[in-house]
């Protein structure tokens, strides 16, 4: 590993932002020796952790004023978007400090035997982190790590290291010393950090091409590991779907964080004979979705966090209209700023076999693909890679909630769309990754079963 620095450039005006020095191997393994110092007390008092944990989420909020700016520059998000996310984390750390769990259960007990089943903590566990909600979905897996007693390096997409960096600061400012600690740098951070011996488990949060890679490394150490992976969301209207409760709630939902959510609506099944009104009704909504930098109060969709997503998302559009796509609305690249800027694009006259269809294009764009049999639909989501969330709109609830069952995904929503709540378990099935985060469920993904059989 070199010692070099990372620097972060504002998306929306390519400007600096700052600069931080990438961890060096020797501080890493300091960080990480530390870690495993700080896990025996932490993992003691799980009342006094909670206290903790609560007094974290107070002090992030506390400090939310110094965090929401930075998160919007060096990520480029709206600054009310990265306020409801350092609130949503701050939620996350609450939640957690509130999850009851016993740490000990009675597994037998005869006048001659007892056993206990041990639920204990792994140790240092690394949390590797994307770009796209940086401080949220670092705050989902430390604040069930913690919870169970585990002690945390977290290790962020280079890109957003600055923000990252100065709320696991303030975390620590709470913490007791080498609980918590970041490594800034790219991929051999990210590998030296997982395949460290004393480093017990790795979450990981990214695309599926780099969560098969750390897949395969864990396996040199055995390193367990919960991947939080791609999606591609399906929203299926139904033939009795509300359709302007359906567009009010997709739109909104497709353009949050200018697409780059990986539970976005990424594409809309539509009976033919609701097309029409389904994508005016649903253009209708994008009036008001005006583009640019995340600091201007009147921006409501922001740029791409960078020039290869821009240059993705971009290519799958062309491609699309190559083949006979239309543009409904949208689909102008840049503004007069020099960042990476997509205007919301609605696209319909598209179907499965298209890229912008069937991969994830994790940009402001939704196409709509118009059917006329549902099972193939079913069948086809079925074989597709994907099974992070989707939902089914329709009025008669209990007939979309059968839809909903036949789904195979980690959530699947009703008459709503990428309504995340921490006190539920999420993640993916299939290519979107295995392993939850969220209430008890993310707790027990930190949590290692130990029994003790005593014979008296
Ligand atoms: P990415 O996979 O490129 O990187 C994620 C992290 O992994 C970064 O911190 C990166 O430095 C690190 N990394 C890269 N190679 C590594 C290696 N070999 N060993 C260890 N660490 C390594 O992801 P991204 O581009 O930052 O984020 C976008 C992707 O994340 C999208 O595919 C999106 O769907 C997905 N995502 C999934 C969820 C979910 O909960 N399922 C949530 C948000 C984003």
């Amino acid at each position: 590993m070199d010692t070099t620095e990372l620097i972060s450039y504002n998306p929306a005006t390519l400007v600096e932002v700052g600069r931080i020095a990438v961890t060096t191997t020797a501080e890493l393994d300091s960080m990480i020796e530390s870690a495993h110092d700080a896990f025996h007390g932490w993992r003691q008092d799980h009342d006094l952790r909670k206290g903790l944990l609560a007094a974290c989420s107070y002090e992030l909020m506390r400090k939310a004023e110094d965090i929401v700016p930075l998160l919007t520059t060096e990520q480029g998000k709206p600054r009310a978007e990265a306020a409801s996310e350092v609130w949503i984390a701050a939620k996350s750390l609450a939640e957690a400090a509130r999850t009851q769990w016993e740490p000990e259960l009675l597994g037998a007990h005869t006048p001659v035997r007892t056993a206990f089943i041990e639920r204990r903590p792994l140790g240092v566990v690394g949390a590797i982190v994307p770009w796209n909600f940086p401080v949220f979905l670092m705050a989902a897996k430390i604040s069930a790590a913690l919870a169970a007693g585990n002690t945390v390096i977290v290790k962020p997409a280079e890109s957003v290291s600055l923000v990252v960096r100065k709320v696991v600061d303030v975390l620590a400012g709470v913490l007791p010393a080498g609980v918590i600690s970041t490594a800034v740098g790219g991929p051999d951070v990210g590998r030296a950090l997982m395949n460290h011996p004393k480093v017990r488990k790795v979450s990981f949060t990214g695309s599926t091409t780099v969560g098969k890679q750390i897949m395969r490394q864990a396996a040199d150490t055995v390193t367990p590991v919960t991947l939080e992976l791609g999606g591609n969301d399906p929203a299926i209207l139904l033939a009795d779907a509300d359709i302007d409760r359906a567009a009010t709630a997709l739109a909104q939902g497709a353009f949050l964080n200018a697409g780059q959510i990986c539970i976005a609506p990424k594409r809309v099944y539509a009976p033919t004979s609701l097309l029409d009104r389904f994508c005016r009704a649903f253009a209708d909504r994008m009036d008001d979705l005006s583009v640019g930098d995340g600091l201007d109060p009147a921006t409501r969709v922001g740029p791409l966090h960078n020039m290869r997503q821009l240059e993705i998302v971009s290519h799958l559009l062309e491609k699309a209209v190559a083949g006979g796509a239309t543009v409904v609305r949208g689909g102008e690249r840049g503004t007069d700023l020099p960042g990476h800027f997509l205007t919301p694009t609605l696209v319909r006259d598209i179907d499965d076999s298209a890229e912008l269809v069937a991969v994830e294009q994790f940009g402001p764009v939704l196409p709509v693909v118009a059917y006329d049999d549902l099972d193939a639909v079913l069948s086809t989501l079925d074989d597709q890679e994907f099974g992070l969330g989707a939902s089914v709109w329709g009025n008669d609830v209990e007939n979309a909630t059968d839809v909903a069952l036949r789904i195979d995904a980690g959530t699947v929503w009703v008459n709503q769309h990428n309504a995340l709540d921490v006190g539920l378990p999420f993640g993916g099935v299939k290519s979107s990754g295995f392993g939850r985060e969220g209430g008890m469920q993310g707790i027990e993904d930190f949590l290692q079963t130990r029994v003790i059989d005593i014979k008296q």
